[in-house]
């Protein structure tokens, strides 16, 4: 007898976006062959745990019969392009997902061998063909592509190793700003890793987009460091060669040069709760979803209550089920006639968190951690919602309960739900202890910093008791928290320039 192994599948979903025929099947998989219902990534994928190994094959064959893959989901590859969902301008959301989508195709590896393995296309091994994206070794590291379209930054585009921020001129986009090199990840006490937000190096037309992206992948292949695995994400490429000569390459491999980067603002990172209409007689729909997880546990019917609303929606044109950056859920292009229907079947199914939670929890986000995350070195999703209620009876002492803050907690530096971009994140040092980081914006351009270090919650609240009771006392009008504590010198300014041509 073999151990009982069990694994995490993740899929390929650009832009998080399925029909709901296709919701309906994957969640008929997480039902049959998963533990713990359907969770909503960071990068808009779904994540099934627990799928045991004998299952395997037959979990893929079910996934793929929805028509998604997990190709390139996990690896030293480009991952799942990021998408930003944006309920408020369906045209443009059209657009930016199909090239998206183009984008994520156009940088699959070449390789045969998932559809021999999981999808018995007959022969596995023999002689491998040169990839002509990944050559022969693939990438240094994971990669990572974000869509932007201000002034949402729900992607959290400075975040990504290559962002394409959408210019819109007359309700047309007209091009994209490019910025490169961002990423989260770090390691504990080693200076030499760090969270970084990209630089704008320009801006280029639609139909420059995927040349642009070919050209920072291959570069990223060549000049990534591949003798020291915890330095081999672009954004220690770019700090080591240089940003002018890193671009300068790109442009070289595109066979373009980049057009200065066009003015764009950003007023937020977050997601927008509620209803949203199209202007067509349709309407979108944002759901809070805490910590992605779509289950029917813990009291909770959130799973049969989404699996309600896709059959209700089968046979409505154009609706799509979208995953967002920050792990929730947009039911997009709900027919008028509908809408009461679904907001019946929200309602019967307690879908409608986002409307009593606080503006703390309807931000906060968690990485899934333990038990799931072999890598986590604390709790992050399963200790959410406890610290949650005790920062909010905290906020609630100072009279701060309407405060949007943002919260992030990760189990461990490597930063999967975007702890640095946080006002107030916790990042996993040990069981039960964090690094508290503060002060990051509310637009994902400006990174937080280090305030106590391996402290435990005790720590923490007594930390952020007195910073709390100042911003009570002295902040602005409409002063956030993170620009608070950077405008009081708690913590130092760690915001990234962004000056474009006007
Ligand atoms: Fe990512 Fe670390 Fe969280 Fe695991 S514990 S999900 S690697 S941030």
């Amino acid at each position: 007898l073999e151990p009982a192994y069990s694994f995490m599948i993740r899929t390929r979903t650009p832009g998080g976006v399925v029909s709901p025929s296709q919701w309906l099947q994957l969640d008929a998989v997480a039902t049959t062959f998963a533990e713990r219902g359907l969770r909503v990534t960071t990068r808009q994928a779904f994540q099934f745990h627990g799928v045991i190994k004998r299952e395997l094959k037959a979990t893929m064959q079910a996934i793929n019969a929805a028509l998604i893959d997990t190709l390139a989901a996990c690896g030293d590859v480009n991952r799942n392009v990021a998408v930003a969902p944006n309920p408020l301008q369906p045209e443009v959301h059209t657009e930016v997902f199909a090239l998206a989508n183009a984008v994520s195709e156009h940088l699959l590896p070449a390789t045969r061998a998932y559809y021999e393995i999981w999808l018995d296309d007959e022969r596995v091994g023999g002689d491998a063909e040169a990839d002509r994206i990944y050559g022969e070794a693939y990438l240094p590291r994971k990669f990572k592509i974000g869509f932007a379209v201000p002034p949402l930054n729900d992607v959290d585009v400075f975040a990504q190793d290559l962002g394409f921020i959408a210019i819109i001129e007359n309700g047309a986009i007209v091009g994209y700003n490019v910025s490169i090199g961002g990423g989260m990840g770090a390691s504990h006490g080693d200076a030499e890793t760090y969270p970084r937000l990209a630089d704008v190096v320009g801006f280029v037309t639609p139909d420059q987009v995927i040349a642009v992206a070919e050209a920072v992948v291959t570069a990223q292949r060549d000049w990534g460091n591949r003798t020291v695995r915890k330095r081999a994400r672009l954004k220690y490429t770019i700090d080591d060669h240089g940003l002018d000569a890193f671009k300068a390459e790109v442009e070289r491999r595109a066979g373009l040069v980049f057009a200065p980067a066009c003015a764009f603002a950003f007023d937020h990172n977050g997601d927008r709760f509620g209803w949203t209409e199209a202007g067509d007689g349709r309407a979108h729909l944002t759901l809070r979803i805490l910590s992605g997880r779509i289950w029917d546990q813990d009291g909770l019917r959130h799973q049969s209550g989404m699996r309600a609303i896709a059959q209700a929606l089968l046979e409505a044109d154009g609706v799509q089920l979208r995953l967002t950056p920050n792990q929730n859920l947009v039911i997009a292009n709900v027919p008028a006639a509908q809408r009461a229907q679904i907001d019946a079947l929200v309602a019967e199914y307690g879908l409608d968190t986002h409307v009593a939670a606080s503006p703390l929890k309807r931000a906060a986000l968690a990485c899934v951690a333990l038990p799931t995350c072999g890598l986590a070195m604390a709790e992050a999703e399963r200790y959410l919602p406890e610290f949650v209620e005790k920062f909010e009876q905290l906020l609630d002492r100072h009279g701060l309960l309407d405060q949007p803050i943002h919260l992030r907690l990760s189990g461990c530096p490597n930063g999967c739900s975007r702890p640095y971009l946080a006002e107030v994140a916790l990042v996993g040092k040990a069981p039960g202890r964090y690094n508290l980081m503060l002060g990051a914006d509310h637009r994902g351009q400006r990174l937080n910093t280090i305030y106590r270090e391996n402290v435990d919650e005790a720590a923490i609240f007594d930390s952020l008791d007195p910073l709390l009771a100042s911003f009570a006392a002295e902040r602005a009008h409409d002063e956030h928290f993170g620009d608070f504590l950077v405008r009081t010198g708690v913590v130092r300014d760690r915001r990234i320039s962004l000056e474009v041509a006007a």
